[in-house]
């Protein structure tokens, strides 16, 4: 049987073969299996790999090595941000300002940060998703530690002008963290130029593995964390555990392959989206959710009116594509982004995410728009 035509690189990426490939090396006898913390032979030859692999995930972001620490995915990146800064700075600051339309491992960990006594705000980003500068200013005060925005949304695909929201942090003495799971590799990023002080990121969002992300952690002047795990005293203690060297270098490989691709790769999906939308936008009652103007160029969020939006995707079963985000899908209640942008509940709940990369096709744009054509028009005419 044919698979469906895998339209939700946003949830994850198939891996790059060339990465893939890159990882064999590190896993058996004849490879570079050795723990890299040993001192021997084989200890030095993993480490040789983790320190290049540093370097090509520190190039992505315009950081330097050493500011690079190993974690298992963007998830726990993000808690080790939020938390360890908040704990750390916690006797001289309490206040921290995040956006209702971040991912559940920004907004939960805030949510248990302000169980323990810490002020947090959540600011409401306008219709197309974008946080007004006016509404940080006028919410940053003596007491704020923290600001944590996302770079691209994950529902929408809006990519927030960290540009202008560093500019300001960094002027007002005030932390930044940025979560950066969906828009490295598919947006430049430069943190020294942007003044972001934390960021996030993960590695099987750019066709590397699972289960491996990283933390960018400022060096100058430094950025303390308290370690949210003790152990060996790895990754300068702030993330103890021996390194998955085979992780690590599959992480590397994805990131210097998505530095090197991105000025070919985003006109190219740029492209392919806007083929998908000009297929898609003659359905009556279609909405755009997604302000190309302001987006990651992988993204079409669309709500289409009078269709119930799980008949849809069960009428779609040649598609795999998303309802609001993949980690809310399940439950079946309106994504919270799309509540945020003032989407009514009814509308959020007929919504597709699509998003496509890196082996997504001409014709396979053409087969999916006719599917969901298609497939309107017959949930339609049913209920007639
Ligand atoms: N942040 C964003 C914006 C994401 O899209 C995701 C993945 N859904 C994560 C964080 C979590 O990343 P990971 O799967 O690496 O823990």
């Amino acid at each position: 049987m044919q698979r469906p035509l895998y339209l939700d690189y946003a949830a994850t990426t198939p891996m790059d073969t060339r990465v893939r490939e890159a990882m064999w090396s590190y896993l058996t006898l004849d490879g570079e299996f050795g723990n890299p913390s040993s001192i021997h032979a084989y200890g030095s030859a993993a480490m040789h790999a983790v320190d290049i692999a540093r370097m090509q995930v520190a190039q992505l972001i315009g950081a330097t090595p050493q500011e690079i620490i190993w974690t298992s995915g963007a998830t726990e990146a993000n808690n080790l941000a939020l938390k360890g800064s908040a704990y750390f700075y916690q006797s001289k600051k309490k206040h921290i300002i995040t956006v209702k339309t971040e991912h559940k491992s920004v907004l939960d960990p805030c949510y248990a940060l302000a169980e323990q006594g810490f002020r947090v705000e959540m600011l409401t980003p306008q219709k197309n998703g974008l946080i007004p500068l006016q509404d940080l200013m006028m919410s940053i005060c003596d007491d704020t530690l923290l600001v944590s925005i996302m770079h691209v949304n994950n529902e929408l695909g809006v990519i927030q002008d960290i540009h202008q929201i560093g500019a300001l942090t960094r002027k007002m003495g005030i932390l930044l963290h940025v979560d950066a799971a969906q828009s490295a590799g598919r947006v430049p990023i430069d943190v020294k130029a942007m003044n972001i002080d934390l960021l996030s990121l993960s590695a099987h969002k750019m066709y590397g593995p699972k289960g491996m992300g990283a933390l960018y952690v400022r060096r100058k002047p430094r950025v303390r964390l308290t370690p949210l795990m003790h152990g060996g005293g790895q990754e300068h203690g702030l993330r103890p555990g021996t390194l998955p060297t085979h992780q690590i270098v599959g992480m590397g490989v994805a990131a210097e392959i998505a530095l090197q691709a991105l000025p070919e790769e985003m006109p190219r999906l740029a492209r392919l989206r806007d083929e998908l939308w000009q297929q898609l936008k003659v359905i009556p009652g279609i909405d755009l959710n997604t302000d190309f103007a302001h987006a990651a160029a992988n993204y079409l969020n669309v709500s289409i009116a009078d269709v119930d939006g799980e008949a849809l995707l069960h009428a779609l079963p040649g598609l795999a594509l998303s309802m609001g985000s993949a980690c809310t899908s399940a439950q079946y209640t309106p994504s919270h982004v799309l509540k945020a942008i003032g989407v009514s509940d009814a509308l959020a709940m007929s919504t597709l995410r699509m998003t496509i990369g890196r082996f997504t096709s001409e014709d396979e744009i053409l087969s999916a728009s006719m599917a969901i054509k298609n497939a309107v028009l017959h949930l339609r005419q049913d209920r007639l």
